[in-house]
């Protein structure tokens, strides 16, 4: 069952607790709904996926209750420290390398370097931020495919059973998605117009290129830049391994193989939602690891391709794919 809780007192303080405790919360902003999880914790980020049904992980945008905090997390040039303070809180979500000390899940990020951070200019959403004193993760709150969510109806419409709450603050002002402004780059790059209008940003940084149309990955139209820039291992993958040689580095599932010269373990429970919220830490951890005892290759066990199995699927079949 999915609490519908209202927007006073009592019930932010009950959506906060849920988000701190992992479960899952819509909430409205200014834009439109999201489907927000404590973005610190993997496996609340990969609950989120798993109740979108989305069949790959793209990256989430992480949302603070102020400036300071959503740049303390990435690596804020005076470029985005000036588009931050005109324009949040508001629909502008700013595309940023991460620290190395982010605490946010690289699931969140499908495992990129970088992470998309905002201010929501909302002030039921600015203060379940506060209250949760975590980053949130927050997709739109609609099952993949289908479109965003500007009530709490439309929320429990989707996604009814399969989230712990909505918070109820109303329909959405604008209802349009936020601008995402990629600034990683010496260029800017408008990766998503939204409700900011790119002709103001630009009125504060200079020229702005206007990049693909991104769309979600997973809800239309796919972004070849943004996927080219997905996280790939180093080290080359061979999927659906039965066997582990000598000179290969193991991403294990269930019961390990024997004789991996290192091995991360996804699950050993063979729990696909556990494994979806380990992989790209084990991506990373094996490549690391396995360059240092000299593996030249990842050995990946096969995860089945039910729920969050197909992304897995989906994230290492493109990390074995030929390099260009
Ligand atoms: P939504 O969560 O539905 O509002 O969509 C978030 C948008 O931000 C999607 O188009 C994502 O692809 C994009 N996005 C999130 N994180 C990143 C990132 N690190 N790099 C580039 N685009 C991102
Ligand atoms: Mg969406």
């Amino acid at each position: 069952m999915t609490e519908v809780l209202n927007a006073d007192g009592h019930g932010l303080a009950r959506a906060a607790r849920l988000l701190r405790d992992g479960a899952l919360v819509a909430f409205g902003t200014e834009t439109v709904y999201g489907l927000g999880g404590d973005a610190g914790n993997a496996a609340a980020v990969a609950a989120i996926f798993q109740a979108k049904g989305r069949p790959r992980f793209n990256p989430l945008i992480a949302h603070y209750p102020a400036a300071g905090e959503a740049l303390r997390h990435v690596e804020a040039d005076d470029r985005a420290v000036r588009v931050a303070r005109r324009f949040w809180p508001g629909p502008l979500t700013l595309v940023l390398r991460r620290r190395a000390d982010c605490p946010v899940a690289l699931l969140a990020g499908a495992g990129l370097d970088t992470l998309a951070v905002r201010v929501p200019g909302h002030p039921v959403a600015l203060e379940l931020l506060r209250l949760a004193a975590t980053p949130i993760a927050a997709p739109s709150a609609n099952r993949s495919g289908a479109v965003s969510p500007t009530t709490a109806r439309h929320v429990l419409d989707g996604l009814s059973g399969r989230i712990a709450a909505v918070l109820d603050s109303g329909p959405c002002a604008v209802g349009v998605e936020s601008t995402v402004l990629d600034l990683t780059g010496e260029r800017p790059v408008l990766l998503r117009p939204g409700g900011v209008a790119i002709e103001d940003i630009e009125a504060l940084i200079g020229p702005v290129r206007r990049g693909m149309p991104l769309g979600d990955p997973g809800e239309g139209v796919r972004s070849p830049g943004l996927l080219a820039s997905h996280y790939a291992p180093a080290l080359p993958v061979r999927l659906d391994a039965v066997s582990v040689a000598d000179d290969e580095a193991l991403l294990s599932f269930g019961l390990p193989l024997p004789g991996a010269r290192c091995q991360f373990q996804l699950s050993a429970a063979g729990n696909v939602a556990e494994a979806a919220s380990r992989l790209f830490d084990g991506l990373r951890w094996l490549d690391a690891e396995g360059a240092r005892v000299g593996a030249r290759r990842i050995a990946a066990m096969p995860v089945p391709e039910t729920g969050l199995g197909l992304a897995i699927a989906d994230r290492l079949q493109r990390a074995a794919a030929p390099r260009g």
